[in-house]
């Protein structure tokens, strides 16, 4: 639930434009003003001058230096300029006019000043207002620039708040981490009568679309109170001060309507190490920071409680001052979903969609969406929809989950890309070496799922394959079977053709990639022992001699692998052949018909 804040910038834009011009007008009005009133001041000769004061016309004058102004006693204004003599003083005197004499080493005057101070005041508000448009900004409260100190956090009453914890599938400790801060807000007098203190924040971690938002939104519901959501990036901003006072103001509102539930989503934003910034600019993000602590210190927390949910992926950066006690003191994983969690999701998301329940088996869909997040999972439902919608199905089917998995793991099929019959064999023999090193090596290779010869993306074919089970530790033999599934590829290119091809780059990455982890940081090499290698600064250096030595190693367990393998796939050229000439078909292949094709006695049921 990422919510977009920028719908609101066409709302406030022209408010704020309108207000602009307003002001300008305004401004000219006044400067018009002024300039006619100048010029009603008629400009007298010296003689002139002398004349009015001689008939006792003049009621008073301002000298500043040789300029006069003057007052006649009929009102009207004047101006000129005198000479030197000082007999002036004299005849002015005598007439019994009022004299006041500026003081002419820093006389400003204000009538040249005040045009020039107005220009600079439309000026300067002008290029407020274009920094402000141009940064896109303008969401909520903020698009005026009267408003810029206050919170663009969004208001949700609890009756527009239809998340409960029945909206979160999985997440079960998560959920019941979060039941203590639900019960405290629906009865804080319980907990103040034995004077127990509660925490004020909690922090939300976990990779985005994993349901942090969701999980925030879901305790307001659960508890029944005001929810307010913000992010980190709202307190930004390019002049110092804005963020705090947008800090305070957020608290503010929320303390108003406590009981409430206050959510800062990617509180990294705001929250980072202060002194830890790199160039200039964090002095405003330094002063967000300390007006959100004064904020989390500051607040009763027993009679009306304000609870902040804090969501970020990034734990390892925040403040330490954050997390100290009576701030965000407790802290609520939200991971990727393990197996049944995601079974449970897709089956929550696929409640709001019509599912042909007898093809689909959710809870293999589940297998072979290992690493999903719940966004991407409530996204495969929806994509599933759509293709099935697309053709006018009633139902969606399974081929419509695979096809979305299929486009979201890889970018969406490429029916433009016409290959030559020679790549397409290529590729045929290439995606078959895979699949048959993952069907002929004993139980350690992960079981196959399809292959394809579609071309999808950048990727020519593809050979799938899924776990077993949720695997936290891998044995050196897994590890190795990876790595001879991911030279299937090269090896049966050069059985077949004798010729190497760039296709294989990342399937060599790959097999590069575990071998060395295998070597420096599991210690799964004979030769250099069950030592860390890690080239990290901060853990233990190697010698040069030591990289030399990993190199080598690297390259030994490879070469074998590679050898293992040509050797595997020759020994087995009979079902390459078929296998491959099958796939150049049929382009697309599930586990079960190469299987039956290749007579093998399949290990598990690998389809959805
Ligand atoms: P985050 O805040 O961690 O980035 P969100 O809460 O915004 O993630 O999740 C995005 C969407 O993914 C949710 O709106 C929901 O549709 C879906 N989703 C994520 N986790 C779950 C879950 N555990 N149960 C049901 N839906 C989920
Ligand atoms: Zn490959």
């Amino acid at each position: 639930m990422k919510k977009n804040n920028k719908n609101n910038w066409w709302r406030s834009a022209p408010r704020s434009f309108f207000f602009a011009i307003a002001l300008f007008v305004g401004f000219f009005i006044l400067l018009q003003q002024l300039t006619d009133y100048s010029r009603q001041i008629s400009t007298l000769s010296y003689t002139a001058f002398l004349d009015k004061v001689a008939t006792d016309q003049v009621s008073k004058v301002y000298v500043a230096g040789q300029e006069v102004r003057g007052l006649l006693k009929d009102g009207a204004q004047f101006e000129t300029v005198i000479g030197n003599q000082d007999t002036i003083w004299d005849l002015l005197t005598q007439h019994h006019v009022e004299v006041v004499v500026a003081n002419t080493s820093n006389a400003l005057n204000i009538w040249y000043l005040l045009p020039f101070l107005l220009f600079l005041l439309v000026v300067g508000f002008g290029i407020m207002m274009v920094i402000r448009q141009s940064r896109g900004s303008g969401n909520g409260g903020g698009g005026n620039i009267f408003n810029m100190g206050k919170s663009k956090a969004k208001m949700f009453m609890p009756s527009t708040i239809k998340e409960t914890f029945e909206s979160v599938a999985g997440a079960t400790e998560a959920k019941e981490e979060l039941l203590d801060v639900i019960d405290f807000l629906r009865n804080p007098k319980k907990y103040k009568r034995l004077g127990a203190k509660i925490t004020r924040g909690v922090l939300l971690v976990g990779e985005p679309g994993n349901g942090k938002t969701l999980l925030a939104r879901a305790v307001a519901g659960e508890a029944n109170c005001p929810f307010f959501s913000t992010s980190g990036s709202d307190f930004i901003e390019v002049f110092v001060g804005v963020g705090a006072a947008r800090v305070r103001d957020l608290f503010a509102q929320a303390r108003k309507n406590a009981p409430s539930i206050l959510f800062i989503d990617e509180i990294d934003a705001v929250g980072r190490q202060r002194g830890s910034g790199m160039g200039g600019g964090h002095d405003e993000r330094e002063q967000t920071l300390n007006q959100l602590l004064t904020e989390m210190d500051g607040f009763e927390t027993t009679h009306a409680p304000v609870i902040v949910l804090a969501a970020t992926n990034r734990p390892d950066v925040l403040d330490k001052a954050l997390l100290r006690p009576g701030r965000f003191d407790r802290r609520v994983d939200v991971p990727f979903p393990d197996l049944t969690s995601r079974e449970a999701i897709l089956r929550l998301h696929a409640a709001d969609v019509k599912l042909d329940n007898k093809s689909v088996d959710l809870k293999k869909v589940a297998q072979g969406t290992p690493g999903f997040s719940g966004a991407d999972l409530a996204n495969l439902i929806n994509e599933g929809a759509i293709m099935a919608a697309k053709q006018n199905k009633d139902l969606i089917d399974v081929k419509d989950l695979e096809e979305a998995r299929d486009k979201m793991m890889l970018g969406k099929e490429s029916k433009t890309m016409l290959l030559t019959l020679e790549d397409r064999t290529l590729t045929a023999y290439h995606e078959a070496g895979h699949a048959l090193m993952g069907l002929l090596q004993p139980v350690e290779a992960n079981p196959l799922y399809k292959v394809t010869i579609i071309p999808r993306g950048k990727t020519l074919g593809t050979t799938h394959s899924l776990p077993e089970r949720e695997k936290y530790t891998q044995t050196k033999d897994e590890m190795l079977a990876d790595v001879m599934v991911s030279l299937g590829g090269r090896a049966a290119e050069e059985l077949v053709f004798n010729k190497y091809t760039t296709g294989a780059y990342s399937d060599l990455r790959s097999a590069s990639h575990v071998v060395r982890n295998m070597i420096c940081y599991y210690g799964m090499s004979d030769n250099l022992g069950p030592i860390i290698y890690s080239q990290n600064q901060y853990e233990y250096q190697y010698s040069q001699k030591t990289a030399e030595s990993i190199d080598e190693e690297v390259r030994v367990i490879t070469q074998e692998c590679y050898e293992k393998t040509v050797a595997v796939l020759q020994a087995n050229r009979d079902k390459l052949e078929k296998l491959a000439q099958a796939l150049l078909e049929k382009e697309t292949m599930f586990a079960a018909e190469i299987y039956a094709l290749l007579g093998i006695e399949p290990r598990v049921e690998h389809r959805f």
